[in-house]
């Protein structure tokens, strides 16, 4: 067989492959990353295999699945980074309380000394010093 034969073998067998996501890039630099550092070598290349291995596959619908699940999780890190940074921001203006009943987070503004704080959720009052 020659080689434009073997090529052309090869991107047939591909052609209906799934192709690069967000997920398998991820998977892919991040495992290159990881197997550059000491402790994390095999996990590093396991992540590189696995990226590898999700472009190449043919099972679409569970490719998709998998990186609906990947980009729900990724938004929920990167909406609690915000949330974070924004009350870090605000950490000089602000305290947050946290309701003894209910476990509620409540923002109140700083000094103005002890403070009787009600639960906007539940109602009920505890003392704080802000
Ligand atoms: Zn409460």
């Amino acid at each position: 067989m020659n080689l434009k034969n073997y090529i052309n073998k090869f991107s047939y067998y591909f052609k209906d492959s799934y192709s690069v996501d967000r997920f398998s890039k991820y998977l892919i630099v991040g495992g290159a990353i990881l197997s550059a550092l000491r402790y994390t070598v095999i996990l590093g290349y396991a992540f590189v295999v696995y990226g590898i291995w999700r472009t190449l596959s043919k099972n679409k619908p569970k490719r998709y699945k998998e990186l609906y699940a990947f980009e729900k999780y990724r938004n929920s890190i990167i909406q609690k980074f915000y949330l974070f940074r924004e009350s870090f921001k605000h950490r000089s203006k602000y305290k947050i309380f946290k309701c003894p009943n209910c476990s509620q987070k409540l923002r109140v503004p700083r000094h103005t000394g002890k403070i009787i704080i009600s639960c906007k959720k539940c109602g009920a009052e505890f003392r704080g010093k802000s």
